[in-house]
């Protein structure tokens, strides 16, 4: 199958890449709506995968707009919306987007094809259960997070590398919008920086940056210097753990 990944967080990008290959699909991402609306023009996808967050056009807005431009043609292509909130309303905006079903990111791997290859019909025979995650440590669960790639240590690797070198920037956007009492790019930031932080299932970070999300999302950034200070201190947590463990692979 191909498959259009629609996403503008990079380290979503990289695990649902290596998740869709390692299923022996393809897969073209899009890092924006305008990009994705652009790529459906000229080539062939089987299905959407769509985040729902993104900067300038949101993934309900793009969803629009397929659905607006298939009036023409009469086609439907599954879309499939991808969130880090599971909240209830927003299950029901995606509905009325046009969207055929929802996953919560970061992406598990069984319910990721279940739903793509039923919306597909594409059939292949079914895959072995991920393994449990046991017992899990606020700040960085390592034996969780390499369970949930599937025992890939390289990708652990790769997308610790990347939360590495995107969290000081992420930061640094947080707390300009902070200073400059700005609740959008307040959102924005501590958005991305959830997000990413989801994917390493580092929830001390995730719970500290979903406070200063919530701040911004409700239109000021008033209470955001106190939850700024906690998600330094959560942070500083998580680059060091992560940091030792970048240390035992270069030994490695
Ligand atoms: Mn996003």
């Amino acid at each position: 199958m191909r498959l259009l990944l629609v996403e503008d967080n990079e380290i979503n990008q990289v695990l649902a890449q290596r998740l869709i290959h390692k299923r022996g699909h393809k897969v073209v991402i899009a890092s924006n709506g305008r990009e994705a609306l652009a790529l459906l023009e000229i080539e062939y996808f089987d299905l959407v995968l769509m985040d729902i967050q993104m900067p300038e056009m949101s993934g309900l807005e793009v969803t629009a707009q397929i659905r607006r431009n298939e009036q023409a043609t009469g086609q439907h292509i599954p879309i499939v919306a991808t969130t880090a909130s599971a909240m209830k309303e927003d299950r029901e905006r995606c509905v009325q987007a046009g969207m055929d079903a929802y996953l919560s990111k970061p992406l598990e791997r069984d319910s990721l094809f279940e739903t793509i290859e039923r919306l597909t019909g594409y059939s292949k025979k079914s895959v072995a259960p991920a393994a449990s995650s046991g017992t899990s440590d606020p700040v960085f669960d390592r034996g969780a997070v390499l369970a949930s790639l599937d025992g890939d240590s390289d990708l652990l690797r790769e997308i610790t590398g990347i939360f590495l070198a995107q969290a000081p920037r992420h930061m640094e956007r947080i707390r300009e919008a902070v200073s400059t009492k700005d609740p959008k790019n307040l959102e924005r930031a501590a958005h991305a920086l959830k997000g990413s932080a989801a994917n390493l299932l580092a929830q001390e970070v995730v719970d500290a940056a979903a406070k200063l999300e919530e701040i911004g999302r409700l239109g000021s950034v008033a209470g955001s210097s106190e939850a700024l200070q906690g998600l330094e201190k959560k942070l500083e947590r998580l680059q060091s753990a992560l940091g030792e463990l970048e240390k035992e692979f270069a030994r490695a």
